[in-house]
Formats: C-alpha cells, structure tokens, sequence
C-alpha cells in the first residue's frame, strides 16, 4: 500500500479507525492508525519489526483558511473527503526518520563494523577524544 524511500517496508496495509465527527458547526477528523513496518536499524542495519500507532486530528473547511499550513484544516469543497490518500499522507508525514531496533542499541563497531549488540570485537577500547588525551597525559605525569 505504502512505499517510502527510507528503505522501510510496510509489511500489510495500514489498520485504521477514522470518524468524522460534526461539533457545534466545525466538522473534525480524527483517526487511529496502526502500520506494521519493517526497516534497518539506524545504528547496527539489521533488519526489525515494528507497529507504529497513530492519531490523527483535523478540521474539515470547505475553504483554507488564508495563511494555514500546519495541516491542521483540510479542504474539503464539495464535502468529500479521501480517506485514504489523507491517511496515506498523515502516516508518511509523521514516520519517525530514524528508527532503531531497540532503544539500548549499540550499533557497530565504527572501526571493523562489528555489530556491538552481538559481541564486543578485538578493537581497542573506544577512541580517546584528543582534547581529554591532553588531560590524562597531564594527570599521568
Ligand atoms: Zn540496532
Ligand atoms: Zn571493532
């Protein structure tokens, strides 16, 4: 249903729950949305399942407001709506940019490319940052 060019993958196609709801002369939108993706890990690239969920809130107009573009109205003229394209648009606009496989990643060694979740590899330790070396060299003498 979706295609995004983060290399993510939308395993089956988005679960929602829309309403259109009439409130004292404003018409408001609001959905629940469920998708099941699957994406590379931004810090080790092994491949993960994910469900994001959604909610999604908006007022209907028949014309813009001047000035508004934080999408919180949607025209809608002729008092249709296309559910899917507005769901469709909702859901790639609020796709996290950066997703992880899990929160305490350690990603890969920057060094031999080891995945770090996995094991520690034979590289030395972590780098020492250049400015602290010039500190441990003056608190060793
Ligand atoms: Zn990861
Ligand atoms: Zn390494």
């Amino acid at each position: 249903m979706l295609s995004s060019d983060t290399g993510l993958q939308f395993l089956k196609p988005a679960e929602a729950n829309a309403e259109i709801v009439n409130h004292a002369g404003y018409v408001r939108y609001e959905a629940d949305a469920r998708v099941h993706i699957r994406f590379a890990c931004d810090r080790c690239c092994a491949l993960s399942d994910k469900v994001l969920t959604f909610h999604f809130s908006h007022i209907l107009v028949t014309t813009l407001p001047e000035m508004e573009e934080d999408g919180e109205y949607i025209e809608a003229p002729d008092y249709q709506l296309d559910t899917d394209s507005l769901l469709r648009d909702d859901i790639l606009l609020e796709l996290p940019s950066k997703l992880l496989c899990r929160e305490s990643c350690k990603g890969l060694c920057p060094k031999c490319g080891n995945d770090l979740n996995v094991g520690a590899c034979s590289c030395k330790g972590k780098e020492i940052d250049p400015r602290l070396a010039v500190l441990s060299s003056l608190l060793t003498d």
